[in-house]
């Protein structure tokens, strides 16, 4: 019993500085716990963890994983990535479907499609809600970069009085198999944001690459019980594999960071003060000029989350639609009367950055940009937020 409530408040800190406080648990615990901790962030549970799968190491091979996923596809949307020209698009998992690719970096797609739906009935006939009633989504290979991007989605779509029923739905019921980067993409920068290039929350279980198989990590109850009511399927992982995982995530971080550094990308804690100081520059014109007004930027944005609220009858019946907005949009901030205090395009432009790079760090504590640099590739007037921020930094 004494060991149980040590797991359950259980602080990684603590046990790493003082192994005397802890002579009740075995040295092998000990060294499991530092050697998990040393690969992945610890985040102790809510609730008391019976057995040992939280903290051991597991393998799982590729084709115990095909096998895993198909067991899922009787609850949930299974949604895997899948090779598309250069880089890789998320698409439902089929019946004896083993054609997905877990990927090296995030998908085209973002994360957030699926769970704030790019156009979704929200109400019908003046009833209050309309819940999908469909499966929850069990979405494979996500990157930290997506999954950071929950932290606004989040605030917005639960923290607060009037939290958004379907969003909390399918964050409650859905299920997050995450991944490791294995890779640098040409647009990524993340770690100028603060983010390792691997999972560190906000998932149930996460694969990290290795041999011809994965590393599991698990980072929710929900993850554990995944693993526990499937074991046969999981071996213990082995010193070398682990040893693998560490180096990869070392040379995938380097990589990053030196091509953020090329970049000239102020570093995260400046950014705030860069978009304050130049707030009055003529930069944010001239940085807008080749702008077409598209909104591409915001809607493959993980962390964008304007949405715009429609009637139309639907099936007989009276509905409300909420579909993606985008404040770069000239209409998005316009008011009754016509009047519209972002009139100018470059206005919206410097109004994009200010809530990403100063706004959300204000309320939240946290950048509104993951660096998954998604909207330097949809960009059709090839702006790149990289340089728009080193420009401001001058
Ligand atoms: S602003 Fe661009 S780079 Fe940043 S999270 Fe959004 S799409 Fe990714
Ligand atoms: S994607 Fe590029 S062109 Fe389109 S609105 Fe954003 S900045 Fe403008």
């Amino acid at each position: 019993m004494k060991s149980k409530c040590v797991f359950e408040k259980a602080d990684i800190n603590v046990l790493r500085s003082d192994y005397s406080n802890c002579n009740y648990l075995s040295d092998t615990i000990i060294r499991i716990i530092i050697s998990m901790n040393s690969i992945c962030s610890f985040k102790p549970l809510d609730k008391p963890v019976s057995h040992l799968y939280f903290f051991a190491m597991l393998f799982i091979k590729r084709g115990n994983l095909d096998q895993l996923l198909e067991s899922l596809t009787g609850d949930y949307r299974v949604y895997v990535p899948r090779s598309m020209g250069d880089g890789t698009g998320y698409s439902l998992l089929g019946k004896s479907d083993t054609n997905y690719e877990i990927g090296e970096i995030r998908s085209f797609d973002p994360l957030k499609s699926f769970y704030f739906l790019g156009r979704e009935k929200v109400a019908e006939d003046f009833k209050k809600d309309i819940l999908r009633d469909d499966k929850p989504p069990c979405i494979v290979g996500a990157k930290a970069c997506d999954l950071k991007g929950f932290k606004i989605l989040d605030f917005v779509f639960i923290d607060d009085e009037f939290g958004d029923p379907t969003y909390m739905k399918a964050r409650e019921n859905g299920l997050i198999i995450s991944a490791d980067c294995t890779g640098v993409g040409e647009t990524c920068f993340c770690t100028a944001i603060g983010i390792d290039p691997w999972p560190e929350s906000e998932y149930d279980i996460n694969l990290s690459p290795v041999n011809d198989g994965f590393i599991v990590t698990m980072g929710s109850e929900k993850g554990l019980d995944l693993v526990e009511s499937n074991k046969n399927l999981f071996i213990e992982a082995t010193k070398a594999q682990v040893k693998a995982i560490k180096q990869n995530r070392s040379t995938i971080k380097s990589g990053v960071m030196k091509r953020a550094q090329e970049k000239r990308i102020p570093v995260a804690d400046r950014l705030k003060r860069v978009i304050k100081k130049k707030f009055e520059s003529d930069i944010w014109k001239d940085a807008s000029e080749d702008c077409v007004e598209c909104g591409a930027c915001n809607t493959i944005c993980p962390t964008c989350h304007c949405f715009l609220l429609y009637d139309q009858k639907s099936d007989g019946k009276l509905a409300r639609f909420r579909i993606w907005d985008s404040c770069m949009i000239h209409d998005f901030a316009r008011v009754a009367g016509g009047e519209n205090p972002r009139d100018q395009l470059w206005m919206r432009f410097r109004n994009r950055f200010d809530k990403k790079f100063s706004y959300f760090p204000e309320v939240l504590k946290e950048i509104g940009c993951t660096g998954c640099g998604r909207c330097i590739a949809a960009c059709p007037g090839k702006i790149d937020i990289r340089e728009v921020l080193a420009r401001l930094e001058v």
